[in-house]
């Protein structure tokens, strides 16, 4: 771990709404082939953040630098286009398209004439979606597919879009306990093969699963990124809620 590249890094993001400071100078580290668990209590600011660098939303204060250089990520295309991809509880596709339009969305291609090239389309989903043993139709309509496929539809684009940090906003919490099981396992498998994950979730289990670092806010602080197995769940928890630890 330590040595390892960074893809994505922010330092000193803040962000207020009416009423609430939702973040105070929030400094994190994200790498290639790490799941980053991001965990707190609800309310504690784990979306805005994840909604700052996936480009939905913007900081009042604070830098974030790709690959070690400075940029500005004011759009889901901006973020997209520095291979930042965010799936959250909100799903974000495309209801009435079908799922191979959502996964090529933005970057259908194109014949010489500039014309959709539905047959390539086709073609792309259905690799892109063998690719990941997504048994489900390019043709399907996204609004008639369960919860669990329209993630994996939303997984599929995410990676044909060559998607190298893969934001996870709660994402299991609509899930059954055998999708949340495969969603565990896609990104087991997407972190070996070197994707870095910001996972956000309380879920305990699942922070074990599959992360070896968490970061933990608490109403917009940061309060400790600590590494993981060695912090236990108790000292996890007890971050979370702010009980004063003296045996970390
Ligand atoms: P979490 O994801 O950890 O539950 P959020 O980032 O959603 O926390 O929220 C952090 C704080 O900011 C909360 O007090 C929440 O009510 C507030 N907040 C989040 N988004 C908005 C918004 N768009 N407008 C106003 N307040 C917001
Ligand atoms: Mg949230």
């Amino acid at each position: 771990r330590a040595g390892a590249a960074e893809l994505v890094r922010v330092e000193g993001i803040s962000k207020s709404f009416p009423g609430v400071r939702a973040l105070n100078d929030v400094s994190l580290t994200i790498r290639p082939g790490e799941v980053h668990a991001l965990t707190g209590e609800n309310g504690s600011g784990k979306s805005t953040l994840s909604r700052i660098i996936a480009g939905m939303m913007k900081p009042d204060e604070g830098r974030i630098f790709v690959d070690g250089r400075e940029c500005t990520i004011d759009s889901p295309a901006a973020a997209l286009g520095m291979g930042i991809v965010m799936i959250s509880q909100e799903l974000t596709l495309a209801p009435t398209l079908t799922v191979a339009e959502n996964i090529f969305l933005g970057r259908l291609p194109r014949t010489r004439l500039g014309l959709v090239d539905w047959s390539r389309l086709e073609e792309d989903a259905a690799l892109a979606l063998a690719r990941l043993d997504v048994h489900v139709s390019p043709h399907a309509r996204v609004g008639d597919l369960s919860v669990e496929f329209r993630q994996e539809v939303e997984i599929a684009r995410a990676l044909s879009a060559n998607a190298r940090l893969l934001i996870l906003d709660e994402a299991t919490s609509s899930l059954s306990e055998a999708a949340t099981a495969r969603l565990l396992e896609r990104v087991r498998q997407e972190r070996d093969a070197g994707m870095a994950i910001l996972m956000i979730t309380h879920r305990m289990p699942e922070i074990y699963a599959v992360s070896s670092v968490a970061t933990v806010l608490r109403d917009g602080n940061l309060v400790a990124t600590v590494a993981l197995p060695e912090a236990t769940e108790s000292q996890l928890v007890r971050l979370m809620v702010g009980r004063e630890i003296n045996d970390f």
